[in-house]
């Protein structure tokens, strides 16, 4: 497979853009190659500047659930591009996408729209703090909410990959009242809220975290932390920027039935345009500037092509009743061959999954947190990525993200993956 084009491009970028790329993962630092520059996509694939055609389980980390090009999601695009870009003023459409978030996510009382799953997050927090006002926020070692500044301690995705612990141009004064804990430890949770609980604002948490590769929530992990926030009067945000919409209509408080204060959205709900959103109790929400007092903005929040794009997308999947189970079905199917191809290779692997989410750690050991995680063999990954993308799969491009499914990938996409994995896993065992 040739990657001339791929590279020019990149060297054009390198010499322009900081790494040659406007997020860091994109780098494929972590896994040791250039990285390939796309074209275009249609359905479950997507092709480079050199014309290679690769399987797609990157899915823009995330946001494409009906994959690349869905023609609904595409035509309500361009309805929408001939009636105006941006008008900076309420539009009918950001009321239809609040209306159909919060029939989805009924906790959402209230909904905020704004640009990224960054700005919810980040939102959510100010919002929390001045509904409280208390300072504190407990976070989980290997979640990732977003760049937000006092959020950047512990924090999983792209900062797990570059292995900073933390991250430079941050003072320790804003991180001072963040507090991160092992994600499923329970006792640790009880021991933070009995030291801290009075002063804590918020919790936040991936209520199945994606950004350290997939991990599910321990059983009774999630309930603890509902009973203790409510005990100790803190907000409680389940960050379901990932999972939102993706492991089911209602996200992850739709499966467990634990209810959050506030929620935050994002990827899925904007159908791969900008789009995110946070919101919860209407007590909570009321604090929003211009019902309350804390400020927040956005010159382009409900950008009328993002809520276009995403009131197709969630109709489309609001309607196919069947829609989830298929996901997890297929999703299903593909994990247990991948498992059986590691062991063929006698490559031991271990393969965590929720739904359309997956993730395949180089390691012999359970992964339940970020200390789990951290014992995969990242360049037996790098081997792994390399052979597959060499093979046209597409996975994201470090050990510690989650894989998506979509509902473009067919039976056949799962075969051709599954005769990809064979050498590769070769290619880790003979490594
Ligand atoms: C992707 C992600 C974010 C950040 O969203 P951006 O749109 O990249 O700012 C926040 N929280 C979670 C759980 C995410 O997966």
């Amino acid at each position: 497979m040739k990657h001339d084009r791929s590279s020019e491009i990149f060297q054009r970028a390198r010499r322009l853009i900081p790494g040659g790329v406007n997020s860091p993962v994109r780098a494929f630092r972590a896994v040791g190659m250039e990285p390939i520059v796309i074209a275009r996509g249609a359905g479950s694939h997507v092709w480079d500047a050199d014309g290679n055609q690769y399987i797609d389980y990157l899915g823009s980390w995330g946001p494409l659930l009906l994959g690349h090009c869905h023609p609904e999601v595409i035509d309500a695009v361009r309805a929408a591009l001939d009636r105006g870009t941006s008008f900076g003023a309420s539009t009918e459409q950001e009321v239809e996408l609040a209306e159909l978030i919060r029939e989805a996510f009924p906790s959402m009382e209230k909904v905020r729209l704004v640009n990224s799953g960054t700005e919810a997050t980040m939102s959510a927090i100010r919002v929390a703090r001045g509904f409280t006002g208390r300072k504190i926020v407990v976070k989980f070692e290997g979640c990732y909410h977003g760049h937000v500044d006092a959020l950047l301690v512990k924090a999983g995705s792209g900062v797990a990959t570059l292995s900073l612990p933390d991250t430079a141009g941050i003072p320790e004064d804003v991180t001072r009242h963040t507090i991160a804990l092992p994600f499923n430890d329970t006792d640790a949770l009880r021991d933070a809220f009995e030291r801290w609980g009075t002063e804590a604002a918020c919790a936040i948490v991936e209520p199945v975290a994606g950004n350290m590769g997939c991990v599910p929530p321990a059983p009774g992990f999630l309930e603890e932390l509902r009973r203790l926030t409510q005990q100790a009067a803190a907000v409680l945000i389940f960050d379901e920027v990932m999972t939102g919409f993706r492991l089911d209509y209602g996200g992850v408080q739709r499966l467990t039935g634990i209810v959050p204060d506030m929620t935050t959205l994002g990827k899925v709900i904007g159908g791969g345009l900008p789009v995110g959103a946070y919101g919860g109790r209407a007590d909570i929400m009321a604090q929003v500037a211009p019902e309350g007092p804390v400020y927040q903005a956005g010159t382009l929040s409900g950008n009328p092509l993002g809520v276009a794009a995403g009131i197709a997308m969630l109709k489309v999947l609001g309607r196919d009743p069947g829609l989830y189970t298929r996901l997890d079905r297929l999703t299903g199917q593909l994990a247990g061959r991948l498992l059986e191809e590691a062991g063929r290779a006698g490559v031991r692997v271990t393969l965590n999954r929720r739904g359309s989410m997956f993730t395949v750690f180089f390691t012999p050991r359970p992964v339940t947190d970020y200390a789990s995680a951290k014992t995969s063999d990242t360049a037996a990954f790098g081997a792994f990525f390399r052979a597959m993308l060499e093979a046209g799969v597409y996975l994201p491009p470090s050990q510690f993200e989650a894989a998506f499914v979509s509902t473009a990938h067919t039976d056949a996409d799962v075969e051709t993956t599954v005769r990809a994995s064979r050498g590769a896993f070769q290619a880790v065992a003979h490594k």
